[in-house]
């Protein structure tokens, strides 16, 4: 059941989002709707409404006023709020996701005016099943769910990290053409150890500290397994959990239902996709680089699992391959000595005596590549670019912390600090350099060049699983769509304005490993690439009699 499938009338029309045009219903559908008096007269076609709007978002005075108008344009009008973010999603991109997401969930609770999506929390163990058939639509195909523990890297926000999800969802469709009404953003209220935050007059969420323990994960395991039922051919999609639960989610249910953490595995592939393209300029291999990572949570371990994987698929063996990852976490050099380390950062101590900080790492190390994911700004300080810079022509930085004020360095530090050498590309975007007359074009390991594609191919599939394959497969296609202007400019992703043609061409990588591997619930389409471009939205009026 879908809001267009209620026959309403009147005012009704205008206040179902769904439904609404507002200027855009013509004379007939004014006189068949009981819409004639409700709306200004002249009639508007879509482009003359997006002229009139686009103005409006460009005249406001920071970002997140930019966001409180994109949202309330989404709380009347959906089909425009969509043409409006894929006309000018690179302009709008950094508004709706990060760095802009980032304040929106600070200020949650400020911002808030119409809720979207649900919340399953702490007092509802026992009966979210009974909640989520308070969804009114059905045929949901993709969730992505949050606790609000560790929201980019601002840490515990609670039930203010709702923000994440919806922004999350947008992009699935902005970017992939994921039918909006097939998203659902869920938040997991389980209270937030934020103090500050729970006593604050304006916090949404329960005002309670976290659970924790054996509690916690039996509301998870009940929330999967109620998802399961209300949604059968959904793709659950975790999101800015805790390192601790964010591992532990994915190893209980990868195996088991169609699910990912795009943190770990959606990071992962961005990354090895930057690195691929970095080869093409610096003429190192993956299997020759040596990787050093500042931070070993989900991002980094993630990337280190899937530079691994694609790897030995390239036949070096997996020991081999693991030698090639090295990370610094707040303790200095992951090795074999130390007994502080969480099970996840064991597979990469390698057995090498301490090193205390980064820079001593790098001197000691000599990647190839530095890759930032600690949430830590200003760690990739000057004396770390030009050890970096003394040991490789072209030394690779990605600095992919967000949001951009947790960017491990700037562009500009990157360029003067390797004299203008270093392949950069950051988390948050950054405006092109100009550096002793060259002008750089930093690029931007966005995920969204891969989970909205990653999705888009398992809906197509139905597939039950979402695999390390199709991650690898991911990332191979997107740097294949790295072109030899990109790479002049410096830059290791291929713009923005090709990210629909990005995730049709993943889309149809990841079905394809779906149905080869007997993952699909669905048969194989004669032709994949017409079924793939056939089932992404477009943001048009349809008519409404
Ligand atoms: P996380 O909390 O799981 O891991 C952070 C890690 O950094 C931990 O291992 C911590 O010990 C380490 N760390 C913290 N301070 C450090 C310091 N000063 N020196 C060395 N290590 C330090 O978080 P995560 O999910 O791995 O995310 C990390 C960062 O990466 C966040 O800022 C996030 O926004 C960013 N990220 C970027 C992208 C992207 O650009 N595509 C994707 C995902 C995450």
């Amino acid at each position: 059941m879908t809001a267009s499938s209620h026959p309403k009338r009147g005012a009704d029309v205008l206040h179902d989002p769904v439904l609404n045009k507002g200027t855009a219903f013509t004379d007939a559908e004014r006189d068949a709707l009981g819409l004639r008096g409700l709306l200004p007269p002249r009639v508007m076609s879509q482009d003359e409404q997006l002229a009139r709007i686009l103005p409006g978002v460009r005249g406001k005075d920071s970002p997140i006023e930019q966001y409180s108008y994109l949202v309330a344009l989404h709380d009347r009008n959906v089909t425009l709020f969509y043409r409006l973010v894929m006309d000018h999603l690179e302009e709008l991109m950094p508004v709706l996701y990060t760095p802009t997401v980032g304040q929106a969930c600070q200020e949650f609770g400020r911002i808030f005016r119409r809720s979207r999506g649900m919340y399953v929390t702490a007092d509802d163990r026992g009966r979210v099943a009974e909640v989520l058939e308070n969804w009114p639509v059905d045929d949901v195909r993709m969730i992505v769910v949050t606790d609000g523990e560790r929201i980019l890297g601002l840490g515990d926000l609670g039930a203010n990290g709702m923000g994440i999800p919806i922004g999350k969802l947008t992009l699935y469709t902005a970017c992939a053409g994921i039918s909006p009404h097939q998203c659902l953003p869920i938040t997991i209220d389980v209270g937030t150890d934020n103090t500050d935050l729970r006593e604050s007059h304006a916090y949404l969420g329960l005002r309670q500290p976290r659970l924790r323990g054996p509690a916690y994960d039996e509301l998870l395991d009940e929330f999967v397994e109620a998802v399961q039922k209300r949604f059968p051919l959904t793709c659950l999609q975790f999101e800015d959990f805790g390192n601790h639960n964010a591992f532990a989610l994915l190893e209980r249910w990868r195996d088991r239902i169609c699910t990912f953490n795009d943190d770990i595995q959606g990071t992962a592939a961005v990354a090895l996709a930057g690195l691929y393209s970095s080869s093409r300029l610096t003429g190192t291999p993956l299997k020759d680089m040596r990787l050093l990572f500042l931070g070993a949570g989900e991002a980094g371990i993630g990337i280190g699992d899937l530079v691994v994987e694609a790897l030995v698929e390239e036949g070096v063996p997996l020991e081999v391959a693991r030698k090639q990852c090295w990370f610094v976490d707040s303790k200095g050099l992951v090795v074999q000595s130390r007994t502080d380390l969480q099970e996840h950062k064991q597979r990469y101590a390698h057995d090498h005596a301490p090193v205390a900080d980064l820079l001593a790492a790098v001197e000691e190390l000599k990647p190839h590549a530095i890759i930032g994911v600690s949430g830590t700004p200003a760690t990739f300080t000057a004396q770390v670019l030009a050890a970096m810079a003394r040991n490789h022509a072209r030394p690779v930085v990605l600095a992919l912390s967000n949001p951009t004020s947790k960017a491990e360095c700037t562009a500009l530090q990157a360029y003067q600090g390797t004299d203008g050498r270093a392949i950069f590309a950051s988390g948050s975007p950054f405006a092109p350099v100009t550096y002793k007359g060259k002008t750089h074009v930093p690029g931007q390991g966005n995920n969204s060049y891969i989970f909205p594609g990653v999705g888009l191919g398992v809906i197509v599939s139905e597939s039950t699983r979402v695999t390390d394959e199709m991650f690898a497969a991911a990332a191979k296609t997107l740097a294949e769509m790295v072109t030899q202007d990109d790479l002049d400019m410096g830059r290791i992703f291929p713009s923005l304005s090709r990210i629909r043609e990005v995730s049709a061409a993943i889309a149809i990588e990841v079905a394809t490993i779906a149905f080869e591997r007997g993952l699909a619930r669905c048969e194989r389409p004669a032709d994949l690439a017409a079924a793939v471009a056939a089932a992404m939205y477009e943001p048009n009026y349809t008519s409404a009699i």
